[in-house]
């Protein structure tokens, strides 16, 4: 299928499973879209990621970025569950995992039937990721695993929780952790939802894990690796960020053009003010900056060619394109954004998590700068 037919074929789904009031709809009632996951797999979505030799398309990152752009434009809670799946899970299992875990995962993750959830975060340990606490000591044949993880997106509903937890001894920073495979349903586990002001559809939860025993190849990796590990498929998760977040601010801005051309005071479409036109002006080059990065990002990814310093780059242009772009949408729109039945509201509600989700935007800029060969902070 060329890419131009996969991305009709991904508008006809939505369209159909997912118009505006149903969007809408789901938001209020903070009802996550999963039930389209078995349909966006049985379309061959989640299976682009994966190569031809495990069962997938094997498609270029292009195409996925692509797809990102037009999910994330038509709604971000359907967007955050294909990142999920593709930028996230099944990245980290084909890039890591046994043959073994390959055989377990990648099946029902490509079919849409399961997917998991990343479980870092930690009361204590947000940017700073390597002073998480959670640890993994060995037990009988296997491992028990005790600690606490918070704000951890769709955990409920994934099958799985990759969960870095500290296998070595405190003071070796992120060299003394190791990345689990963890079912959700082990004894063990409590989660207790988060309640949040924004992404009502991908629901957070805090997660006590005490005393949850697994068996020895729960490892996914190498022990002690697995910050590493997560470091060295990070680039795939932060361009589906960038990805579906440049769509959402094309969404915004959409919003704000036809409202600036349909809404008439003074005798005259809004629109046709020079303060609003600029705006609107200004809004369309930063999406259009927004796009290219994420263009350019996935073609160095498709290449295989090193891109942490372009990745990091893209999620902080795209986060906070849509952060400004949903603000001023909301000025052009005024009351009619305010409403609580507005998709503008919605947008510019979501847009405050991805600046510091996914690696905060002050953290991404110090990598920067430490490939720029300066010695900044983190
Ligand atoms: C809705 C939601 C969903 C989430 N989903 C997940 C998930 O699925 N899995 C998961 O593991 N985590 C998840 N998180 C956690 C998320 O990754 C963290 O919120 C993020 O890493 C930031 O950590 P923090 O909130 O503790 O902020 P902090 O780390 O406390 O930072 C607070 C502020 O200080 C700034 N700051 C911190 N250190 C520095 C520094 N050295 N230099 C300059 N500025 C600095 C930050 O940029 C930020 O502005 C989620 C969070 C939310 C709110």
């Amino acid at each position: 299928m060329s890419d131009g037919e996969i991305l009709d074929s991904v508008g006809a789904f939505l369209h159909r499973h997912l118009p505006p009031a149903e969007i809408r709809r789901r938001d209020a009632a903070h009802v996550p879209p999963y039930d389209l996951m078995p349909g966006m797999g049985t379309l061959g979505l989640f299976a682009l990621a994966v190569p031809e030799e495990e069962g997938g398309l094997g498609a270029a990152w292009s195409t996925i970025a692509q797809v990102q752009l037009k999910l994330g434009q038509h709604a971000y809670m359907v967007a955050s569950i294909f990142n999920r799946v593709v930028g996230f899970g099944l990245m980290s299992v084909l890039g890591y995992g046994s043959a073994a875990q390959r055989r377990l995962l990648v099946p029902p993750l490509m079919s849409g039937e399961a997917f998991c959830a990343l479980a870092l975060s930690e009361p204590q340990a947000g940017s700073d990721a390597a002073a998480i606490r959670t640890r993994a000591v060995r037990h009988g044949d296997g491992w028990r695993i005790n600690g606490r993880k918070s704000w951890i997106s769709d955990a409920r509903q994934a099958r799985w929780l990759i969960l870095p937890a500290r296998t070595g001894p405190a003071h070796e920073g992120h060299r003394g952790i190791s990345l689990f495979l963890v079912p959700t349903d082990s004894p063990g586990i409590a989660m207790t939802a988060l309640p949040k002001i924004g992404n009502h559809c991908m629901p957070s939860f805090d997660i006590g894990l005490q005393d949850v025993d697994l068996p020895a190849d729960a490892l996914l990796g190498e022990e002690g690796r697995g910050f590493a590990q997560l470091m060295s498929t990070l680039h795939y998760s932060r361009a589906s960020m960038a990805a579906t977040v440049t769509g959402a601010a094309e969404a915004a801005l959409q919003i704000a053009l036809s409202h600036a051309r349909e809404r008439v005071q003074f005798g005259r479409p809004i629109g046709q003010n020079q303060s609003v036109a600029h705006r609107l002006a200004d809004m369309r080059m930063r999406v259009d900056v927004s796009r290219l990065m994420v263009l350019h990002l996935a073609g160095l990814i498709s290449q295989g060619a090193p891109c942490r310093r372009e990745a990091a780059q893209a999620k902080i242009i795209a986060t906070e394109t849509l952060r400004d772009v949903a603000d001023v949408g909301m000025q052009v729109l005024a009351s009619a954004g305010y409403s609580a039945e507005s998709d503008m509201q919605r947008l510019w509600r979501d847009s405050r998590l991805y600046t510091f989700g996914e690696g905060a935007n002050e953290v991404l800029r110090d990598a920067i700068a430490r490939e720029l060969g300066l010695g900044a902070g983190t």
